[in-house]
């Protein structure tokens, strides 16, 4: 990997539809606050510009990431080499058109579940609490105990790394729990998703959307987090991960490890859910890592059972954190 990210800067933001920021701390863009620069952050506001910057990238072989919210990500104190895509304007767009709503991978769940609630469309209301966009969503199957989003897609918009246009069908997607097929073909950028809703009644869509939201905001723990840090494991080896099948909580186990307000620096694993790491301020990537690593050993010698993470950790790394 060799690259000038200036003169990769500078040739991205020849094309239309693109704003490009040298050395942008990802810090600014995830829900923990943490995150080293990326060389080269750019916001594409429409597919022309999108493909655009992917044949580009192939070509001139630069490393890429897209990210929504950054609501489940932790990116690396270093930060991340090459170029980090963020997908803004038309990809923010929200269509409606009986039952389907149409939404951009840019677009925010909660803004899509608003405005199937002033359609009088239901089903989005188990995703439509969760914090991110509809591309994260997607990537990472979110949802509650309600329901997942995978249960409402009906296809997914993607652009391959040549920059051709593909429509994945759901089945194609290859959801399971917390997981993808986005997750390990990483050459796919989801550009927008079609959602099959069904007939509901707005005013009451709303009001669970409102008590929903409010439940979470005043029972999940304050602070700067990614939600659960790490997927619920399987009640047994032979079982598969179940979207809402018998599981474990990683909560729990947490709990029960005697993990709860165990800390590294500014980073310390909730007293409210265990299942929290919360950067009490300034913590560095390296804090939270650290100590998600301490959990994970403590809940291995304690109970067996290793805790997988479904937080995604990227950036460049040093071998001595990651070991
Ligand atoms: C307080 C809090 C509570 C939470 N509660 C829940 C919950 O109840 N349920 C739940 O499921 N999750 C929960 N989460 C986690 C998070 O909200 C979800 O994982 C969400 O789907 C992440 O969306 P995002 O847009 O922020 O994606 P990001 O975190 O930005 O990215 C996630 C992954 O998707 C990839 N990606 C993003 N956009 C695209 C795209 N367009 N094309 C291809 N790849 C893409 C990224 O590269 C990354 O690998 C919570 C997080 C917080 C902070």
């Amino acid at each position: 990997m060799s690259f000038d990210a200036t003169v990769v800067a500078e040739e991205i933001a020849r094309f239309d539809g693109v704003r490009v920021r040298l050395n942008e701390p990802m810090s600014a863009h995830t829900t923990l606050g943490v995150g080293g620069p990326a060389d080269v952050y750019v916001e594409v506001a429409d597919e022309e510009g999108l493909v655009s910057v992917i044949r580009y990238v192939s070509t001139h072989d630069v490393p890429r990431l897209v990210v929504g919210d950054g609501a489940n990500l932790l990116v690396s104190d270093r930060g991340i080499r090459g170029v980090v895509l963020s997908l803004v304007g038309d990809f923010q767009r929200v269509k409606v058109e009986e039952p389907y709503i149409e939404a951009g991978a840019g677009a925010r769940l909660s803004t899509v579940a608003d405005l199937a609630a002033d359609s009088n469309l239901a089903g989005f209301e188990p995703v439509g609490v969760v914090p991110g966009t509809v591309g994260g969503a997607i990537v990472m199957n979110a949802g509650t105990h309600a329901g997942y989003i995978d249960q409402i897609v009906r296809d997914v918009h993607a652009i391959d790394e040549l920059g051709n246009k593909l429509v994945l069908s759901r089945d194609e997607c290859g959801f399971s729990y917390r997981s993808s097929r986005f997750q390990r073909d990483d050459s796919l950028i989801i550009t927008k998703a079609v959602f099959r809703l069904h007939p509901g009644d707005g005013a009451e869509i709303r009001k669970l959307l409102e008590r929903v939201r409010r439940h979470r905001a005043e029972s999940q723990p304050r602070g700067k987090s990614a939600g659960c840090f790490f997927k619920n494991p399987p009640a047994s080896s032979s079982s598969e991960q179940p979207q809402s099948g018998y599981c474990l909580s990683a909560g729990k186990l947490i709990e029960q490890a005697g993990c709860k307000g165990l800390s590294r620096g500014d980073a310390v694993v909730s007293e409210v859910h265990a299942n929290f790491i919360i950067n009490r301020g300034n913590a560095t990537a390296r804090d939270i890592l650290a100590l998600a690593e301490d959990v994970r050993r403590i809940v291995k010698e304690k109970t067996g059972i290793e805790l997988e993470y479904e937080v995604r950790i990227v950036g460049e790394w040093s071998e001595e954190v990651k070991s």
